[in-house]
Parts: structure tokens; sequence; C-alpha cells
């Protein structure tokens, strides 16, 4: 079996409800390709909001939170749970995002520690690694989403409901995407680490997404590299395109 090729949407910090309106329509008239899994990620204050929006056309829209806590519940003022998420309806959650990472100083055993309980509570994780800049051009990719993807390992037992979203940090929200060759790569490369590290099993179920400047111009380039199996997609999931980013195989 191949593996089902998903598109993210990360609303970030972006929307109020007439916007959400706006979205929604636009994902009902889609149409979406049927074989795609779509997961929209809204900010929390809206999932109820979305959840209770989203219309029966949309049989493959989920609905993700953009972060959570890594306990179920207690005085952690702010945070939200993988339970408050589960509890209205929502069944993913983006975690380890780079705004997460580099705004909120964010460590990989914090993140680690906040997918390990969300797959305990049942959640669908996007886990998302990558580079900075600087990383990249000190020849240093490999070292980083390795040492990412080591602490998320120590946490993951089981990982049906993961899903990777190697993400360049130079490449969000700046307009510079990676090139296929150079999303290729190191989707290459995560996959035999997941062979060597975890098991051949995972590393050929895994779907490993690619975010970074994804626009519905660049987006069926980059899916035609055998190991990117899907997007995450930041600013162009607000615009109507993001139709044509879902479609990208089509
Ligand atoms: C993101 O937020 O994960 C992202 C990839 O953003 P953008 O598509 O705007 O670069």
């Amino acid at each position: 079996m191949g593996r089902k090729f998903i598109v993210g949407g990360n609303w970030k910090m972006n929307g109020n409800k007439k916007g959400i309106d706006e979205i929604l329509a636009f994902l009902a008239e889609g149409p979406l390709d049927p074989d795609v899994e779509v997961v929209i990620g809204c900010p929390s204050i809206y999932l109820d909001y979305v959840h209770s929006k989203l219309s029966p056309n949309c049989k493959n829209v989920a609905i993700s939170a953009q972060n959570c806590y890594k306990v179920a519940k207690g005085a952690f003022t702010g945070e939200i749970s993988p339970a408050m998420i589960k509890d209205i309806g929502a069944k993913w959650v983006i975690l380890g995002h780079s705004e997460r990472r580099n705004v909120f100083n964010e460590s990989d055993e914090l993140i680690a520690e906040k997918i390990g309980h969300s797959l305990e509570e049942g959640l669908h994780v996007i886990a998302c690694i990558g580079e900075l800049l600087e990383e990249r051009e000190a020849g240093k990719t490999t070292d980083v989403v390795f040492r990412q993807m080591k602490a998320i390992a120590a946490k993951v037992k089981d990982w049906d409901k993961v899903v990777i979203a190697y993400e360049p940090v130079w490449a969000i929200g700046t307009g510079k995407t990676a090139s296929p060759a150079q999303a290729q790569e190191v989707h290459a490369q995560l996959r035999s680490w997941l062979t060597d590290n975890v098991s051949k099993a995972v590393s050929d179920n895994m779907r490993i997404m690619y975010g970074g400047s994804v626009t519905a111009a660049n987006c069926k380039e980059l899916a035609k590299e055998k190991d990117i199996d899907g997007f995450l997609v930041g600013g162009a999931s607000l615009k109507k395109e993001f139709v044509d980013i879902v479609n990208a195989n089509k």
C-alpha cells in the first residue's frame, strides 16, 4: 500500500470568524481530491467553531490544534491539553513547529514530551523538524534534523499516528521554497534515519510532508519527488489556492 498524500494547513495566529467562514466555504466548494488527507490547523480559540461549521462535504478534512501541553490538566495557565482537543472533536495536533521552537524557545525534549503525551491520548501528530539557515550553510542540516528526530523517537512507542513535517526554517514564510531536489534529499535522509533507528516498516510507511513557502505554483514539482508525501502549508492555506495544493497530484 502506498503512502496516502496528506496536506496540512497551518493558519498560525491568523483569522477571525468571518475569515474562517470564507476558508470553510472554499474548502466545501473544493473539489478536494478524495484520495488526499487534509488537516487544518486552527488557532485554539476557534477549534470548536471550525468543528461546528465544517461542511459535511469536507469528509477528508480533519481539524488540528497548533500546539498543546504535555499533561492532561492542571495549573498551566494559558495552555490546552490533548484531552481538550479531543473533547471538542479535533483529532490532530501540530507540534514542534519552528515558531514554537524559535520564538517560544521550546526544546527538543519538551516537544518530544508533548508528542509522547498527545499520542498516548490518541491524537494524531504532525511532528515538525527543520534547520535554520545558518545551520544549513554550516553543513549541519542532517545533524539538526537527526537530533530532533532522536528526541522525538525517544518518546514515541507507536508511529502509526505520526506524520513528520520537514520544514527548513529559512523557507517558512519567506517565499524561498526549497527546491524539489533539496527537499527530496533531506526526506530521503530522514527515511534512512528511520530505517536505521526505528524500523524498515516505520520508514516505509512514514509520511514526510514538506513545508516552507509551498504555493499552487510550486506544489506540483515538489509532489513529484518520491519521498515527499504531502505538504504543511502556512500562508497559502488561508487562500483559495490551498485547494490547488491539496490537488497537487491531479
Ligand atoms: C508553516 O507555517 O508551517 C509554513 C510552512 O508556512 P509557509 O507556508 O507560509 O512558509
